[in-house]
């Protein structure tokens, strides 16, 4: 059989633990048989990112600037535990901040939608893919606890390079209280709302955006109308042409269209919102083992991975020589994902028709009742069987040979 051919490497991640595991066998099994795979490869696995003094980190995303289409694997985010189990040099910062942090881009999640694991909201029948804005706000803030005699008087207090000040009052505290200031860049908002609104013409999606402008005139109107500018002046012709809306509303408004609705939206939301309503959607739609994630810089770069971490749970089953039964679908997804994109990029239709048949072999063997053990558990179907983490892969590999 010939393999089909690619011009322009992968850049490929690797990660740690469990996911490590499923890596290998997903390339071994899944992917090199049928197409002859090029990539650029950086271990990110923890033991190499600590001999590296974690530059291998910064390589990673570098090159994914240079080539335009990266896949993932999870990586471990070291704490004082981990420090100790690998006997770390220090304490690395989480590898995807890093990455972030250089490709500046907006966190998208996606599940997949597969008959047998039904949402938990039964009108939901599309996929609704969450942008998250991961920058500043409450994660960034700065907090007091007020106390000592009182009046005690709170203000915003502002200077500029000349030493010009701002005041302005915030409250007259009369006994014990909390006080927290934060703040985001006009930059940064700018950014995610240029990744939502292409990454909303790549999928064809509409968009919906959502903050508290009503309340947080100032702070949030700012978000709504930077969207807006950027939406008029930019995009609303695109969207015309690819038959898409844009849509602002208020937060609790969009909480309750989203749950009446059918999916088949982008939502974006600020940081906090952002942080809360993904861990709700993904166990909405039935188990984070089915969510993918990608990172969309504003200049159209693409880094593909599961949303969930290394299942370290189960990786230490597997050192102990016990059977795991751990699911690879948001990983193989994160490979069907970078593949297509690479795919589009270069023109290579073999490729993306590779990427599609990838992804429909999985859902096939879901759909026959052949699944890993966290969907056996809410699956609506019957007569299932439950497979082992290699049983899964393997099973999709005949699928694919099938077709
Ligand atoms: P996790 O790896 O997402 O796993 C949490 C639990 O969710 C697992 O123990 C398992 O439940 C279930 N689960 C998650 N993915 C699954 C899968 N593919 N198949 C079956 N079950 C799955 O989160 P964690 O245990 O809190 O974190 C482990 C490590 O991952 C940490 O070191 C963290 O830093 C890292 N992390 C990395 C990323 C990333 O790279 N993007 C994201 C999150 C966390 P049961 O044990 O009940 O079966
Ligand atoms: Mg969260």
């Amino acid at each position: 059989m010939t393999r089909i051919q690619m011009n322009t490497p992968l850049v490929e991640m690797d990660g740690d633990e469990m996911t490590r595991i499923l890596w290998k066998m997903i390339k071994e099994d899944l992917i090199e048989p049928f197409v002859d795979l090029k990539t650029e490869y950086y271990d990110l696995g923890l033991k190499h990112r600590d001999e590296t003094d974690d530059q291998v980190t910064t390589d990673a995303a570098l090159a994914a600037k240079k080539y335009g289409v990266a896949v993932k694997c999870a990586t471990i985010t070291p704490n004082k535990a981990r420090m100790e189990e690998y006997s770390l040099k220090k304490l690395y910062k989480s590898p995807n901040g890093t990455i972030r942090a250089i490709l500046d881009g907006t966190v998208f999640r996606k599940p997949i939608l597969v008959k047998g694991i039904e949402p938990y909201i039964r009108t939901w029948k599309k996929p609704i893919v969450l942008a998250r804005h991961a920058h500043g706000d409450v994660y960034k803030d700065s907090e007091m606890k007020i106390s000592g005699s009182f009046p005690v008087k709170a203000e915003l207090a502002v200077t500029d390079a000349e030493g010009n000040e701002t005041r302005q009052d915030i409250f007259t505290f009369g006994a014990d209280g909390i006080l927290e200031g934060m703040y985001n860049t006009t930059a940064s908002i700018r950014s995610f709302a240029r990744s939502c609104f292409e990454y909303a013409l790549d999928q064809k999606m509409d968009l919906w955006f959502s903050t508290k402008d009503t309340i947080s005139k100032v702070y949030d109107g700012e978000f709504k109308d930077i969207f807006a500018d950027m939406y008029e002046t930019e995009y609303k012709e695109r969207f015309a042409e690819a038959g898409i809306e844009y849509f602002y509303t208020l937060i609790d408004d969009a909480v309750a269209r989203v749950v009446r609705s059918e999916g088949g939206m982008l939502w974006a939301l600020k940081n906090y919102d952002g942080d809360v309503m993904s861990d709700m959607m993904a166990a909405a739609f039935g188990s984070l083992a089915m969510m993918t994630s990608v990172l969309v810089s504003p200049e159209g770069i693409y880094e593909y991975e599961a949303a969930h971490g290394t299942v370290q749970r189960h990786y230490y089953k597997y050192l102990e020589g016990k059977e795991t039964s751990t699911n690879s679908v948001a990983t193989i997804f994160a490979w069907s994902g970078a593949l297509r994109k690479r795919a589009e990029l270069d023109g290579l239709d073999d490729l993306k028709e590779f990427a599609d048949r990838l992804e429909k072999a999985v859902l096939s063997v879901i759909e026959s009742g052949k699944m890993t053990g966290d969907l056996a558990a809410v699956t609506t179907l019957e007569n299932v069987t439950k497979l082992n983490s290699e049983q899964f892969i393997l099973a999709v590999r005949e699928e694919l040979e099938k077709a």
